[in-house]
């Protein structure tokens, strides 16, 4: 074969698509921060599905939460739950054996976060140690939470269902929230500021989630390229953690102070900023 003529067939041989893996928070971003509708979002997702892209929530709400979600949606790829506690995955979505440390329900869950019980037993010893009342989902009852956050009351109870992190509700002045994040931190837990509330884990964040669920894609699919997408401080280590991070607007019109390298601000509020940022980074 003469030497044009292998050009011109090398050259026709396109390099290998890296296949997409979209890493989403909900609140805020793909679900309404104050409705939780995501029926704008919807045909997008359904779009995702028929191409074959990955779409895993990566949100501070619990499994039982997530798992609503992922029936509406009709969303069968793992997801981070509890702003990266753990990763619960199908069984059988990945075709290879992974280390993981229970199985349940059909799941194989990666645990990265200490028990919820330990937190809420170390809030309790600063609380009393610091004279502090400060609550969280577990001192409240469903119709409280549902009462603050506009969760419909069943919503609520799903809320509560919590296996790694509490979530507080701090009032006072700056200077006493400061106080009470203080002596969170000073106990070893991480806090983190999501669209309403703080959570409060200890061992582990969103980006250390993703980063796990990354390599298991990667051992599936091969190259990939990963988008995550979010609206609120703790969306910054998911985004940290992602090749193309997103940051959606709040209700407000304006972008939480996050400097990344690379962040791409959309300039529209929560699932619409969401919907332009998928269709535009995917092509779908
Ligand atoms: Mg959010």
């Amino acid at each position: 074969m003469d030497e044009r003529a292998l050009y011109h067939r090398q050259s026709s041989v396109k390099p290998p698509v890296a296949s997409r893996v979209i890493f989403t928070d909900l609140d805020g971003s793909l679900l309404d921060h104050d409705t939780y509708s995501y029926e704008v979002a919807l045909p997008l997702v359904k779009r995702l599905d028929r191409a074959d892209i990955p779409l895993v929530f990566c949100s501070s709400k619990t499994r039982a939460e997530q798992e609503v979600y992922r029936r509406k949606l009709k969303v069968a790829s793992p997801f981070i739950v509890e702003n990266g506690g753990a990763i619960f995955i199908g069984q059988g979505y990945f075709p290879f054996p992974f280390e993981c440390q229970r199985v349940t329900k059909g799941y194989q869950v990666i645990e990265l976060a200490r028990p919820y019980s330990e937190i809420r037993r170390i809030l309790e010893e600063i609380r009393l140690k610091n004279g502090l009342d400060f609550r969280g989902y577990g001192d409240m009852a469903a119709a409280e939470i549902a009462h603050l956050t506009g969760l419909d009351l069943a919503s609520a109870r799903l809320a509560q269902k919590r296996e790694y992190q509490e979530t507080l509700n701090l009032t006072g002045s700056e200077e006493q929230i400061q106080f009470v994040l203080t002596k969170i931190k000073e106990a070893g837990l991480n806090v983190s500021r999501g669209g309403r509330f703080y959570g409060v884990m200890a061992g582990s964040d969103k980006g250390r989630a993703v980063t796990i669920l990354t390599e298991l894609f990667r051992r599936k699919l091969g190259p990939i390229e990963t988008i995550g997408i979010g609206d609120s401080l703790n969306d910054v280590p998911m985004l940290a953690k992602v090749d193309i991070p997103v940051l959606v607007k709040k209700p407000g019109n304006y972008w939480e102070e996050i400097e990344l390298p690379n962040l791409y601000r959309i300039d529209s509020v929560g699932p619409q900023g969401w919907v332009k940022a998928v269709a535009e980074l995917t092509g779908i």
